[in-house]
């Protein structure tokens, strides 16, 4: 029997389900997870001490790759000055200014320590700001676990067929109006019936948290003038695309300003850090400038801005997002001429450095085609991968995150084990 299984049984005893993050369990796939012990570039080693080049990348937070040097370095000098202070500090300032320097959008930002966090207090934010109640979501996608949100939520909560979870009140869960992505026509429709009752549209403006699905020309564009047209908030969760489908995110890629964005992942560079800003006229409603309250012990904490900060100047290095999709698409178009190859259906979507891979020949658009795709073979190339050494994400509803660390060795290491996996799967 491996560490890891050991490692698994004895976390069961005092934590739930033996992770602190459900998705973690593996329920997903089948199987014990893996328990890592470190990792270093495009590499995550288990308590056993097998390697595996890794897709996963913390979900998201690694795009320079694990353990960088100056990252560590960063954080290395800040460490001997204090963990926390509970005051303002320098290094906030830097990090707001170049935040908003980024981020097309934001005129204002404030830091906290989880996307959660990020988006819980935008939607706050928005209600406040509007004085409405309700609130549009789109089936399949995931903003945290904030009690709004989590109704018809992706991740983890669609892995487990858990679309809303009890401990939501109905009463709140009442005000989340859940509709199709990349539907306009229905967003449209929604807000003919009771567009003024509405604060705002919360969206993951490439959404991946059902698999990887980017928006559909038109529907981004769609969502801004209907907000525009009814006086609602245009919130971009940007917590996993930030700083992953282009240096300006999403909104930079697609050229669509939001009102408020959250932030989260690589903004923390591994570190826990989340962050949500957007308009002054709205951002100054928040306290201490205006009566919205919002909060954090730890926010703006030195030691994760020292992370953030560090990783946010490397990326910002010109060519890195060429670099980084260029890897992407060598990956997904090597993936897909394997599994052709061996007859196994197979689609991809890409967007910058994120991507998804599903078991359909259909293009796959919004929440009901990614459910619909073959789970069983998803599986079974889950774990083929994972016994030659590469590890993705233990759940079909969730994106792939590539590295700048991902080398052509490392692709190509890659797609050998996926054509000996898919022609397994379709023995
Ligand atoms: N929003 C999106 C789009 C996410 O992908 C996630 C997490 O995966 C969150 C919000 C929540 O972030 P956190 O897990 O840091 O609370």
């Amino acid at each position: 029997m491996s560490r890891s299984h050991d490692l698994f049984a004895a976390a069961q005893r005092h934590i739930p389900g033996g992770v602190n993050s459900p998705v973690r369990a593996f329920r997903g796939v089948g199987g014990d997870p893996v328990f890592f012990e470190s990792a270093a570039g495009p590499y995550a080693v288990d308590a056993d001490g097998q390697r595996y080049i890794d897709y996963v990348g913390s979900w998201g937070p690694m795009i320079l790759g694990h353990a960088h040097p100056e990252v560590l370095a960063a954080v290395r000098e800040r460490l001997d000055k204090g963990l926390s202070f509970g005051a303002p500090t320098e290094l906030e300032t830097i990090m707001a200014d170049k935040v908003c320097e980024l981020v097309p959008s934001m005129d204002m930002v404030r830091m906290v320590s989880s996307g959660t966090e990020a988006t819980m207090s935008a939607l706050r934010l928005a209600r406040g700001y509007t004085g409405r109640d309700k609130i549009v979501k789109f089936e399949g996608c995931y903003h945290g676990h904030a009690d709004s949100l989590l109704v018809k939520a992706g991740s983890g909560a669609l892995t487990f067929g858990e679309p809303s979870s009890p401990g939501v009140p109905a009463a709140l869960a009442e005000l989340t109006i859940t509709l199709r992505y990349n539907d306009l026509a229905q967003v449209r429709e929604t807000f003919a019936d009771i567009g003024s009752e509405i604060a705002c549209i919360i969206v993951e403006p490439v959404a991946g948290n059902m698999n990887c699905i980017p928006p559909l020309p038109g529907f981004l564009e769609g969502l801004r003038e209907v907000c525009d047209q009814y006086g609602a908030v245009l919130i971009f969760d940007e917590v996993m695309t930030g700083f992953r489908v282009a240096l300006g995110g999403a909104q930079g890629y697609y050229g669509i300003k939001p009102d408020l964005t959250a932030l989260g992942k690589v903004i923390g560079g591994g570190m826990p850090v989340g962050a949500f800003g957007g308009k002054q006229e709205i951002m100054s409603r928040l306290s201490p400038l205006g009566p919205i309250y919002q909060a954090g012990t730890l926010s703006g904490n030195p030691i994760a801005m020292a992370a953030g900060l560090k990783t946010l100047e490397l990326i910002s290095a010109p060519g890195f997002y060429d670099e980084l999709s260029g890897k992407v698409m060598t990956l997904m178009n090597g993936l897909r001429e394997r599994a052709a190859a061996a007859g196994v259906p197979l689609t991809t979507n890409q967007a910058g450095g994120m991507f998804g891979i599903f078991f359909t020949a259909q293009q796959v658009t919004n929440y009901e085609q990614a459910t619909a795709c073959n789970q069983e073979q998803f599986k079974a190339f889950f774990h083929g991968m994972l016994e030659r050494g590469v590890y993705l994400a233990p759940s079909a509803f969730e994106a792939g995150f590539v590295s700048i660390m991902h080398t052509a060795e490392h692709i190509q290491a890659t797609l050998d084990a996926a054509a000996e996996t898919f022609a397994v799967i379709a023995a």
